[in-house]
């Protein structure tokens, strides 16, 4: 079975996916990492994330790069998202994303274009989203616990930004499926966030299933 969990920036989408990889057996690509190390080998290389020809050099990156914890920093987010917008990027990345998407047994994908580009075919979409305010609090408290001193209304215009960015685009923009189901998180804890989850992927098992 194919999992495809889309959504924007911080609403809980990495938890949630990996919440369903740990509960259904299922293997794992959190595709913004893919996207991210393509931004950061933009920047070694000294490339301009927003040249299409410099982002599309950097998509050979290598594999050890997917290790290094700059990835997961939000000026490395922020050159994901610039890098992204380039349809030679998406194409470039797009055969390493349906071959993990399409191996036997299935998987949990999680990204932005997973229900609409990657694996349309998915029998279990959701679409997971929470308030500006919510996932900038989030992200706050997870970068203060990393020790990192942060402000929390430069998460929340960055957020917005990477948001608007990511909706607008012309190929691939964040947009839920028709097929997926949505999932609020904005007033959900972690668990109860992921028990609904479950919840959905299941009964989508079960529909797939008659
Ligand atoms: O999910 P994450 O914040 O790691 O993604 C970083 C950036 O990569 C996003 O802002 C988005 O622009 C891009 N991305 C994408 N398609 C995906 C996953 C991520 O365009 N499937």
């Amino acid at each position: 079975m194919i999992v495809a969990v889309d959504g924007p920036t911080a609403s809980g989408k990495g938890t949630i996916a990996r919440a369903l990889s740990a509960h259904f057996g299922l293997p794992h690509l959190d595709t913004g990492l893919l996207y991210r190390a393509v931004g950061y080998q933009c920047f070694l290389d000294g490339g301009n994330p927003d040249d299409s020809a410099a982002a599309l050099a950097a998509c050979s990156f290598p594999d050890a790069l997917l290790g290094d914890p700059e990835l997961r920093s939000e000026a490395t987010g922020g050159l994901a998202s610039r890098v992204s917008i380039h349809p030679a990027v998406r194409q470039a990345l797009f055969e390493r994303q349906r071959s993990f998407a399409t191996q036997p047994g299935g998987a949990v994908l999680d990204g932005r274009d997973i229900g609409t580009v990657i694996a349309p075919e998915a029998p279990a979409k959701l679409f997971v989203i929470a308030s500006v305010e919510a996932r900038a609090q989030r992200r706050f408290l997870e970068m203060q616990g990393q020790g990192r001193k942060v402000a929390l209304a430069d998460i929340a215009a960055d957020l917005a930004a990477r948001d608007e960015r990511d909706r607008n685009r012309k190929d691939a923009p964040l947009v839920a499926a028709d097929d997926a189901v949505m999932l609020d998180t904005s007033d959900l804890g972690r668990d109860e966030a992921i028990a609904r989850a479950i919840a959905i992927v299941e009964s989508a098992r079960a529909a797939a299933r008659d």
